[in-house]
C-alpha cells in the first residue's frame, strides 16, 4: 500500500521554484531514498511533508487522507543540523524529548532504558550533553527520534559524523525498524549506504524528478554492458591475443598465471554494430577460452553513485 502519494507538489521562494511540481509515492515499510544534490529542492519536501511549511500548490496524502494536523506525530524526523540542549543532563534531555512526543513518563522511562542498553549508554544517563561526542549526542537524538514509534521516520544524513562500527550499529536499527513496519524516507549523498538500504528512490534536481524507480530495476536499466573476467593462463597461451585482450580491455592484472580484468563488450567490439549484445558476450567469452581457463566472468552493473553522477550531469541544464 502507498502510505505517501505526492501530488503535483510545487513550491516557491518569490519567483524561485523550489519544488516544480512534483509527484511521486512511497509504500508502507519500504525505505526510501530522496536524494540530490545540495539545492536540489530534498529539505524543503521535508518540510512540506513534516508541515513546516505548506505546498503553493499539489497535495501529499498521508495514509488514503490529505495531510493534516493530526498527521505530524506519526512522523519522526532526525534533521541533519541537531539541536540539543548543551546544558542539560542526558537522561533528562531524553525524558523530556519523550515527553514532547507524547510518551508519559512511565513509558519513555522504560522505552529509554530499552534504547539505552541497546546502544550501551547507560553510563551516559548523567552525563551533561555538551560533553557527549557528535556520533554520541547523534545516537541520542536518534533514540529521541524513534522512541514514540512513528509510522514514517524521516533521516537526513543519519550517519555524518559516525565511525563505521557506529555507522553499521545504526543500519541494523534501521533495518530492525523496517522490519516492524517502519516506512524509512533516507536523504543522504553516500550512494553505497544507498544501494545497501533503500528500496527505492527519486533524485531530485533543479526542482524537478529527473530519476525515480527501484534502486535494482535503476541498476539493471543503466547497465554498460561491463564484465570482470578472471583466467588461469595456459602456460602456452598465445601472446597476441593476451595483448589483443589486454589492449581493448579497460583494466588488466597479471599475477602469475592469473590474468584478469575490466572489460566493456561494446568498446572491445565496437567494430561490429549489428551484432547482438549476448553473441558479442559468446565471442569474447570464447577469446578468453583460448588463453586459458575461466575463473570467472560477471557482469559489472553501475554504482548508485555512476548513476547519480550520470543523472545529474544529464540534467544540468533542466
Ligand atoms: P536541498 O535540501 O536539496 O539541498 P533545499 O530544499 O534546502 O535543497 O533548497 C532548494 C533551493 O531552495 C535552494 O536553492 C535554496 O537556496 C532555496 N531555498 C530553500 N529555502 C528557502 C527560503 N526559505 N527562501 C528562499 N530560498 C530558499
Amino acid at each position: 500500500m502507498e502510505l505517501i502519494v505526492v501530488d503535483k507538489v510545487r513550491k516557491q521562494y518569490q519567483d524561485f521554484v523550489a519544488l516544480n511540481d512534483v509527484s511521486f509515492s512511497i509504500k508502507e515499510g519500504t525505505i526510501f531514498g530522496l536524494l540530490g544534490p545540495n539545492g536540489a529542492g530534498k529539505s524543503t519536501f521535508i518540510r512540506t511533508l513534516t508541515q513546516i511549511t505548506s505546498p503553493d500548490s499539489g497535495t501529499i496524502y498521508f495514509n488514503g487522507e490529505k495531510i493534516n494536523r493530526k498527521h505530524i506525530s506519526q512522523i519522526g524526523y532526525l534533521p541533519e543540523e541537531r539541536g540539543l540542549y548543551k546544558k542539560m543532563k542526558v537522561g533528562e534531555q531524553a525524558l523530556y524529548l519523550a515527553q514532547l512526543k507524547g510518551l508519559d513518563k512511565k513509558t519513555a522511562m522504560e522505552e529509554l532504558k530499552y534504547w539505552f542498553n541497546k546502544f550501551e549508554i547507560t553510563s551516559w544517563w548523567h552525563k551533561k550533553v555538551e560533553e557527549l561526542s557528535k556520533g554520541m549526542a547523534q545516537k541520542l537524538q536518534f533514540i529521541t527520534t524513534v522512541i514514540h514509534k512513528p509510522k514514517v521516520l524521516i533521516f537526513d544524513e543519519p550517519f555524518s559524523g559516525f565511525d563505521p562500527v557506529n555507522v553499521n550499529i545504526l543500519k541494523k536499527e534501521i533495518l530492525e525498524l523496517q522490519n516492524q513496519g517502519t516506512t524509512i524516507i533516507f536523504s543522504t549523498h553516500n550512494m553505497a549506504s544507498v544501494e545497501e538500504l533503500c528500496d527505492k528512490i527519486v533524485l531530485i534536481n533543479h526542482a524537478n524528478i529527473v530519476l525515480q524507480g527501484k534502486v535494482h530495476e535503476l541498476k539493471k536499466q543503466y547497465r554498460k554492458n561491463i564484465f570482470q573476467f578472471e583466467i588461469e593462463l595456459f602456460d602456452d597461451s598465445d601472446k597476441s591475443s593476451l595483448e589483443k585482450i589486454s589492449k581493448g580491455a579497460r583494466k588488466v592484472t597479471v599475477d602469475d598465471n592469473y590474468f584478469s580484468g575490466l572489460i566493456s563488450v561494446d568498446e572491445y567490439y565496437q567494430n561490429l554494430d549489428n551484432i547482438s549484445k549476448s553473441e558479442k558476450n559468446n565471442m569474447l567469452i570464447n577469446e578468453l577460452m583460448k588463453l586459458g581457463n575461466i575463473v570467472s566472468y560477471n557482469e559489472v552493473l553501475p554504482t548508485m553513485n555512476d548513476i547519480f553522477i550520470q543523472t545529474v550531469e544529464e540534467t544540468i541544464d533542466k
